[in-house]
């Protein structure tokens, strides 16, 4: 018997929450956002689910050749662009649009060789500070771009930070929108701004012509706790389950796991799971982190260990060996543990969950 982890990709939801993303842009086309392996969900294992979207972005050259190589020959966008001169060869090669935030790419472009144009899109700082010209330096490089026989298309994107919060001022989306307006104003070219966050929240930044669908599609919550799945209609595309291998009585006094960092102050049962940290669950997750226990919520007990964590099993009599325990996603009879749940308690956010799944656990598709 192998151990009785398993991950569950839900096909169905994937699909669904495309189609959420859809309904608040219904003016945009679609990126289904899968760099990271799809969020941890598997290029190869979300595809068929994915088929509606307009297009795919991600960073990383073998990702695109996959999708490539599963049969898709719309958009793909690079959101970071080239990491050398010669990924313009493989751009050519897998037909693929990429970012220009640099000067750099621009002179790979500029030294070139290629029969076939490129579409890029330009990225503008336009206050995250992480990737893109500034508003200074942008339109230079859309002239110095424009002028290149080896772009044939410039379209135009930025990257909000604070999609997902209130944040107003300096660094709010209200501010990287005027930026990205007052910049852009008179340039041609179609253009891409919304992440997630974006496309839940925020309904004036969807004249852009593509959305970036990331955490969405996978029924995560960017704006947890403030909304959660039920509030946007999203649901869980990951589960994560095993089943409970060990059962102990404590007395109060008794202490569970490594540092005996919990400590009974009554007679407790609790269970024993097979899952811990090398699986992806988090460790920073402390006693109290709510799990499904045959669909009924409890908690976790002590801290994580590499291939194990405790269970309470106290209040559910039926429980015990063999008994199947969800730390995320959906339970035995559609019950649901959102991920970000889980992630908030490890003061953390769900993609971080998602993107640790750890090759050890069996994947299987739904
Ligand atoms: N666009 C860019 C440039 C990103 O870096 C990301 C993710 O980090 C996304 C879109 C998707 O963001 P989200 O998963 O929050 O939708």
């Amino acid at each position: 018997m192998p151990r009785p982890i398993e991950a569950l990709i839900h096909t169905q939801a994937i699909a669904h929450n495309l189609a959420r993303a859809r309904a608040h842009a219904p003016d945009a086309q679609v990126w289904a956002v899968v760099k990271a392996n799809a969020y941890g969900h598997g290029i190869a294992n979300t595809f068929d689910a994915m088929r509606s979207a307009d297009g795919f972005a991600l960073l990383d050259f073998a990702e695109a050749q996959l999708l490539r190589e599963l049969g898709w020959r719309g958009p793909i966008l690079l959101l970071e662009g080239c990491f050398e001169a010669r990924d313009l060869e493989l751009c050519s090669r897998l037909k693929l649009w990429h970012a220009v935030h640099s000067e750099q790419q621009i002179d790979w472009l500029a030294m070139h060789k290629t029969h076939e144009p490129h579409r890029v899109f330009l990225k503008l700082n336009s206050g995250m500070n992480r990737l893109g010209f500034t508003p200074q330096n942008f339109r230079a490089a859309w002239t110095r771009l424009n002028a290149l026989p080896q772009v044939d298309e410039i379209s135009l994107m930025t990257h909000f930070s604070d999609a997902d919060g209130d944040r107003l001022g300096a660094c709010g989306i209200a501010e990287q929108l005027a930026n990205f307006e007052r910049v852009t104003a008179d340039l041609p070219g179609e253009c891409s701004l919304s992440n997630s966050a974006a496309i839940l929240r925020h309904s004036e930044a969807l004249r852009s012509d593509w959305v970036r669908s990331g955490i969405m599609t996978y029924g995560g919550v960017p704006d947890f706790p403030v909304h959660d799945q039920q509030h946007w209609d999203l649901r869980p595309a990951m589960t994560l389950r095993s089943k409970i291998i060990g059962v102990q009585q404590l007395q109060a006094g008794d202490t569970v796991g490594y540092g005996s960092s919990f400590t009974a102050d009554k007679p407790m049962r609790i269970g024993v799971v097979a899952c811990g940290y090398a699986d992806g669950y988090p460790r920073h997750c402390p006693t109290g982190t709510p799990v499904l226990v045959e669909g009924v919520r409890s908690t976790t007990v002590g801290r994580v260990s590499m291939d194990m964590l405790a269970v309470d099993l106290t209040d559910l009599p039926r429980a015990g060996l063999g008994s199947e325990v969800t730390l995320w996603g959906q339970g035995p009879k559609g019950q649901v543990l959102p991920i970000d749940e889980v992630a908030h308690a490890a003061q953390t956010i769900g993609y971080e969950l998602m993107c640790a799944l750890a090759p050890r656990v069996p994947v299987t598709v739904e």
